[in-house]
């Protein structure tokens, strides 16, 4: 359990997901906003900071963690 948790988590610029650069871990099709299927809000202060998104193509569920990226906008 713990160890598919961490096979479905991935981390990525808040920025490459909202422009569909983001691609899912288990067939590399690319993601974005509109296959995201709930939103966190667990870590303050703003959301959102992750979403669990399933694929299009396989529908595998898997998680997009957000990093903290400076320069960009937010
Ligand atoms: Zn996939």
């Amino acid at each position: 359990m713990a160890a598919d948790l961490t096979k479905r988590r991935i981390e990525a610029d808040r920025v490459d997901f909202l422009g569909y650069k983001v691609r899912c871990p288990f067939d590399g099709t690319t993601v974005g906003p509109r296959f995201v299927t709930r939103e966190h809000l667990d870590v303050p202060p703003n959301p959102p900071y992750a979403a669990t998104v399933r694929c299009p193509t396989d529908r595998e569920l898997f998680e997009v963690l957000f990093r903290v990226s400076d320069g960009h906008a937010r």
